[in-house]
């Protein structure tokens, strides 16, 4: 018998599976490609929130556990996916300086709010007001990460490229079984796709859809990501993401045009050289009621779990929460009641 079956491989999946790993437990886990959230992200790890300079909810002990998790992936891999890249918000008026500078007091903030502000990081992007640099950002290849860990998994017979099918799930009092596949738990990591989970999805996942478009300037010559009314991050060879959008209303797993030219105003107000839009992608971010992870064991059914719910920062989270999860699995160590998925009983959940 397994020790555990993963559902879904984003960043959510990967972290989980990367916690069995770390302690030799016997897994296998499905993949069906139905959501493309975490490949089409951007990637980046950034613990401030650039729009009112606050930290991220629990950034700073995310970090410090994120990096180190995917410097080993990087190696154990063999593959590049972690690129410090420095991030600049233009200001765009005195009052968001002084802000930026209040902001910069705070003993949490002051480690990543550079105060010796920027007046020109590239001649095609001006800004009146200068830029705050962050420290300490950068981007993980996402793309990369998820290849490759499928790569690894299939070398090693630990995946299936299928849709879980929920109806054929058995579940007995120490097991699950799923098509003659037995495990003593299951761990469900499908991010919007676990709306259609017949055991988790009385939990209050909201879908916030993201788009980007590619664009291709080769007199834009960029080396950081700039934080405008959008974020314009470098992807190399003259080639950069723009974006993203938010939407909670818009589910639809396609590319918008909408999108496309909301993203292709800004980006023009933003830069000053000629571009091309290459490319557009979409995701539908998994978010929850109060903007904080959801996992952990159902109410009824003890050998079943769920980690979801990272919304828009799931590079950050997914390291630290797995080992959450994972530890309250083996450890019985208790999960803070504020990403345990308990919190919703009461209201949510009808036995
Ligand atoms: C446009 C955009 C930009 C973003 N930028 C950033 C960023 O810069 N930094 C950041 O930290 N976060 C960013 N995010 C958010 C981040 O992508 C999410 O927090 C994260 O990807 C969620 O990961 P997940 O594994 O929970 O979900 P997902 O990435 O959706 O993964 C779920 C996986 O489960 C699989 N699956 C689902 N149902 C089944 C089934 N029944 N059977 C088999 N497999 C199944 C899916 O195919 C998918 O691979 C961005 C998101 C978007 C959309």
């Amino acid at each position: 018998m397994l020790d555990y079956i993963v559902v879904g491989l984003g960043l959510s999946g990967i972290a989980i599976s990367q916690r069995l790993e770390d302690r030799n437990k016997k897994f296998v886990v499905f993949e069906d490609n139905s959501q493309k959230s975490s490949l089409v992200a951007g990637g980046l790890f950034n613990p401030v929130i650039l729009k009112r300079f606050t930290l991220a909810w629990n950034a700073n002990e995310q970090m410090k556990i994120a990096i180190p998790f995917y410097k080993e992936l990087e190696a154990k891999l063999q593959a590049k996916i972690v690129y410090p890249v420095e991030i600049y918000r233009k200001f765009f008026s005195a009052e968001e300086q002084n802000n930026w500078f209040e902001a910069a007091d705070k003993p949490l903030l002051s480690e990543y709010l550079d105060t010796n502000l920027v007046k020109e990081i590239n001649p095609n992007i001006p800004s009146e007001f200068s830029f705050g640099r962050v420290r300490q950002t950068g981007v993980i290849d996402t793309d990369v990460l998820i290849k490759e860990y499928r790569n690894y998994l299939k070398n090693n017979n630990k995946i299936q490229f299928e849709r879980f099918d929920y109806s054929a799930l058995q579940v007995n009092e120490d097991s699950v079984n799923y098509n003659g596949v037995s495990a003593k738990q299951i761990v469900f990591c499908e991010g919007f796709g676990m709306q259609h989970n017949p055991f988790f999805n009385y939990l209050p996942l909201r879908g916030n859809k993201g788009e980007y478009i590619t664009i291709y300037s080769e007199e834009l010559k960029l080396e950081e990501a700039v934080k405008s009314s959008v974020f314009i991050i470098p992807l190399g060879n003259n080639l950069y993401k723009v974006g993203a959008t938010y939407n909670n209303k818009d589910t639809d797993p396609q590319p918008s045009k909408t999108a496309r030219e909301d993203l292709e105003n800004k980006i023009k107000k933003l830069i000053t050289c000629k571009f091309e839009v290459v490319d557009q992608s979409a995701g539908i971010r998994p978010a929850s009621k109060d903007r904080k992870p959801m996992l952990g064991r159902h109410p009824k059914y003890k050998n079943l779990y769920c980690c979801n719910g990272f919304g828009s920062r799931g590079v950050l989270i997914s390291p630290m929460v797995s080992e959450q999860l994972i530890r309250f699995i083996e450890e019985n160590v208790q999960l803070p009641q504020e990403i345990d998925l308990q919190r919703f009983n009461k209201k949510h959940y009808k036995a």
